[in-house]
């Protein structure tokens, strides 16, 4: 199933028309199929959840190594072509749903017992940031994320301060995880081929979160104040953003940032996520639990 003629050929088999508008790339190629399972480092009680099974290729090599591997797809009409593809593999299941809408907590229960799970996907492209925080911002017990991505978002959340791939996504993705990169893809190992290049990349969580969930609500609120000016100074985007400015004027935020240790004049741009997060907590710390 995994050369271009065998995908094409089964695809028309079952007379499946591509659907571009759900991000469907399919893997046709081997050893990257072998590279992502590998970077996930799947061991043989691992249980496994899987966005956008597609043909199945990644869930049977999943499958493969993995105790479960349990696959959520939007697209009713890929079914047929996964009851044949994964036919040989009990340990695969798949479920009809939203990755985004679906009660993920239910499947968890209903098919992990709870237990902790990993996350393997290529993930649909048009919705590659929704989908991570789904997972990072959750009380799911995963242990790791390793997914495909388009190079400019795994650029993005692996950029470093002050460049211009530093953004919004950087800081909320390594408040949560540890970012590695696994390997670089070209476009040729895809049916059909996206014009861009990929990466894949692992999220590890990080154990313990630096705030409590008040202040992570502020920590978000500042994140977004600072890169929604990226130009402006820290200063200026927060006081002039409309959450922040509620909870109080510039003298207030000034007196904030030095306490924080840090030069309002500086651009939120320049901060990394522990920056971020100590001026999080001193806000925090100075609002009564009334004001959250
Ligand atoms: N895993 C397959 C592979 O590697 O060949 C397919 C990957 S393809 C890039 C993305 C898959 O996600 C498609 O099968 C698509 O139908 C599915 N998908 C798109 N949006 C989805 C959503 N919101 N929830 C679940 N699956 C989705």
């Amino acid at each position: 199933m995994i050369s271009p003629s065998q995908v094409k050929k089964l695809l028309d088999r079952h007379g499946f028309q591509l659907k571009r508008s759900l991000g469907q790339n399919f893997l046709i190629d081997a050893n990257i199929l072998n590279r992502i399972v590998e970077g996930a480092e799947i061991k043989e009680d691992d249980n496994v959840l899987e966005v956008g099974p597609g043909i199945g290729s990644l869930t049977r090599a999943l499958a493969r190594v993995c105790a479960k591997v349990v696959a959520v797809e939007i697209d009713r009409a890929l079914f047929p072509i996964l009851d044949e593809t994964l036919k040989d593999y009990d340990n695969a299941y798949i479920i009809h749903g939203d990755i985004l809408k679906i009660d993920l907590g239910k499947i968890m229960t209903e098919y992990f017992e709870g237990e902790p799970f990993k996350v393997v996907a290529n993930l649909p492209y048009y919705i590659t940031s929704p989908i991570l925080m789904t997972f990072l911002e959750s009380d799911l017990p995963y242990e790791d994320i390793t997914v495909m991505v388009q190079s400019e978002v795994a650029d993005r959340i692996m950029a470093t301060p002050g460049t211009k791939d530093y953004g919004l996504l950087t800081v909320a993705i390594n408040y949560y995880a540890e970012v590695f990169f696994i390997a670089k893809v070209p476009p040729s190992v895809f049916m059909p081929r996206p014009k861009v290049s990929s990466q894949v990349i692992k999220l590890v969580r990080k154990a313990d979160h630096m705030l409590d969930k008040s202040a992570e609500e502020l920590f978000f609120q500042v994140i977004k104040a600072a890169f929604s000016k990226r130009r402006k100074t820290l200063l200026n985007a927060l006081s002039s953003y409309p959450s922040i400015k509620k909870i109080g004027d510039k003298v207030y935020i000034r007196e904030i940032l030095g306490k924080a240790n840090i030069d309002p004049a500086r651009r939120g741009e320049t901060l990394d996520y522990e920056e971020f997060a100590c001026i999080a907590q001193i806000l925090r710390q100075h609002l009564s639990p009334y004001d959250i």
